[in-house]
């Protein structure tokens, strides 16, 4: 008798002190941050800022202290947006001919050197996929010298199987079209241009039309840093007259770069461009707020908790509605982490590594936001146990799962299976492993530079409905409602669910600031040379 008593009450320590987190203050942050006055809290825009100061504001009541900018809540920034013009020209000249190829029908393309106007000429190299990936032993910049010219390459990675090579059918960082411009930046290219498939891109034409035709949203760079004169895309049937300069194909090409061994291949082609761009600037504010550790030496490491403020602010009106007013993404995530971090500040005894609360901005126009802090941290990333992301989530209810992919690739992975137990969560796979989803959302951020992190997510298995229920209802929400003016707050939001989502990443996070050393990326896993390089061994 005695005994069991015993272990119930080891069982309710073991979620205690999370049982503080209620799901109907998370409701009341929701529905204000979701109102029609904050105009979707569009980034550079008055309703983005007044979400900002509400941040800052609760911030400060609940008790957690400033560590931004001098004595603030907020890390200002600068973002530079990038507006490529129609006369934006890219021709190709070899064998005595020039191919000018169409603005939009055959190429797009930006300048990331945020200048309005940048024109060169180049030689162009053929480099695969462009990846060096020293854990997969592939190199496709291996003994070539692409300094000062035109790198053109496929985006995805070369297919596989074997969950040790490029994580099998998984897609990598590596296969991502920002790598491709990153890696061709640090090779020493002055563009990239890449040869559109719909396979390799897991998209079509229009999506990197539509997409790459207006503007693009940048980090400011610091004065004379390495960036890419010109960042492109170009059609399958535009990629074949490039290709045909070597006398093959545009799928001859695709397959030569899927092999192992594959060299790079100069191309018998001189690149013409002319960048011509509409520049403006953009200040907007991270929110960042600490509550201090309770061990004397520990307490200048901590656990990062983060949800990304903004959303896409004004824009054009459905059904006579322009207010894209953001509710589920990310006004749910931001009430999450303004509930976490009062519970936080609240507990008797604070856990031994500091908690840092984060709501970023930019995160609609790319992660930019968090990619700011991850060139700025307020702790060191080796001095960060692990960041625990906030986003999006549809308050339907409670649900018998839960979802925090990436966090299986972490030493502290045991962790999150013990609190998904203590809350009687399973822990739902990652749906489509090879849309890269891991790669589109704030933690990646963090990851890159070595911090182990991860995304909790909301499950779909709704307690007490008909089994497909969630299922049924996400996919509505995400045809209907995201990143529509239809993603709005209403009283018939059931919190529950996502009261249990923040309880368990509070859980996640407590253990982890108690972890005797700090926790990293499993051998072999693409993050890991970050976490090593910032010092965690
Ligand atoms: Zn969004």
């Amino acid at each position: 008798m005695k005994r069991v008593f015993l272990l119930l009450l080891l069982a309710a320590a073991g979620t205690g002190q999370t049982e503080h987190i209620s799901g109907e203050r998370i409701r009341a942050h929701v529905k204000y941050l979701a109102s029609d006055l904050l105009e979707g809290r569009g980034v550079g825009a008055r309703g983005g800022d007044l979400a900002a100061e509400y941040i800052a504001t609760q911030f400060a009541l609940l008790g957690a202290k400033p560590v931004g900018d001098s004595g603030t809540y907020f890390q200002a920034l600068t973002l530079v947006g990038a507006e490529p013009q129609a006369t934006t020209g890219l021709s190709a000249s070899g064998n005595g001919k020039t191919t000018s190829f169409r603005w939009l029908d055959e190429f797009v393309g930006v300048t990331y050197q945020q200048k309005a106007d940048v024109e060169f000429d180049a030689d162009a190299v053929f480099v695969g996929h462009g990846i060096t990936a020293p854990e997969y032993r592939w190199d496709d910049y291996k003994d070539v010298d692409v300094r000062g010219k035109v790198v053109v390459l496929f985006t995805g990675e070369p297919p596989s199987d074997d969950s040790k090579f490029f994580n099998g059918p998984a897609l990598t960082y590596y296969g991502r079209w920002t790598y491709k411009y990153e890696q061709a930046a640090r090779q020493g290219a002055i563009g990239a241009i890449i040869i559109h498939t719909t396979p390799t891109a897991s998209y079509g034409w229009d999506v990197v039309r539509s997409s790459w035709g207006r503007e693009d949203q940048q980090v400011k760079a610091a004065p004379g840093a390495p960036a890419l004169a010109f960042a492109g895309w170009v059609t399958k049937d535009a990629g074949e007259k490039i290709a045909g300069a070597l006398g093959h194909s545009a799928d001859e090409l695709l397959r030569m770069a899927d092999a192992r061994g594959f060299h790079a291949l100069p191309l018998p082609l001189r690149f013409h461009v002319h960048a011509q761009t509409k520049l403006r600037e953009i200040q907007t504010r991270n929110v960042v707020a600490r509550v201090e550790g309770s061990d004397p030496q520990l307490k200048s490491e901590a656990v990062i908790f983060s949800a990304h403020w903004d959303h896409l602010g004004i824009g054009p009106a459905v059904d006579g509605d322009a207010i894209y007013n953001g509710a589920a993404d990310n006004a749910t995530g931001c009430g999450v982490l303004l509930e976490m971090a009062r519970a936080w500040a609240a507990l008797p005894q604070k856990p031994r590594r500091s908690a840092l609360f984060l709501a970023v901005t930019a995160e609609e126009a790319g992660l930019l936001g968090s990619e700011y802090y991850g060139q700025h941290p307020v702790v060191p990333a080796g001095k960060t146990a692990v960041a625990i992301n906030f986003d999006g989530y549809v308050p339907y209810g409670r649900t018998s799962d839960v979802r925090a992919n990436g966090a299986e690739r972490t030493t502290m992975f045991s962790l999150v299976e013990e609190a998904a137990r203590r809350f009687g969560l399973t822990l739902a796979p990652d749906p489509r492993p090879a849309a890269g989803e891991y790669y589109r959302s704030d933690h990646f951020s963090f990851a890159r530079i070595g911090i182990p992190a991860f995304t909790i997510k909301s499950g779909e298995d709704l307690l007490g409905r008909p089994p497909g229920t969630g299922a049924k209802l996400y996919a509505e929400y995400n045809s209907l409602h995201y990143h529509q003016p239809s993603d709005e707050y209403s009283d018939d939001w059931d919190f529950s669910g996502v009261e249990v989502y923040a309880r368990f990443g509070f859980l996640i996070g407590m253990n982890a600031a108690n972890l005797p050393s700090l926790p990293t990326w499993h051998a072999g896993d693409e993050f890991l040379n970050a976490r090593i390089a910032s010092g965690v061994h």
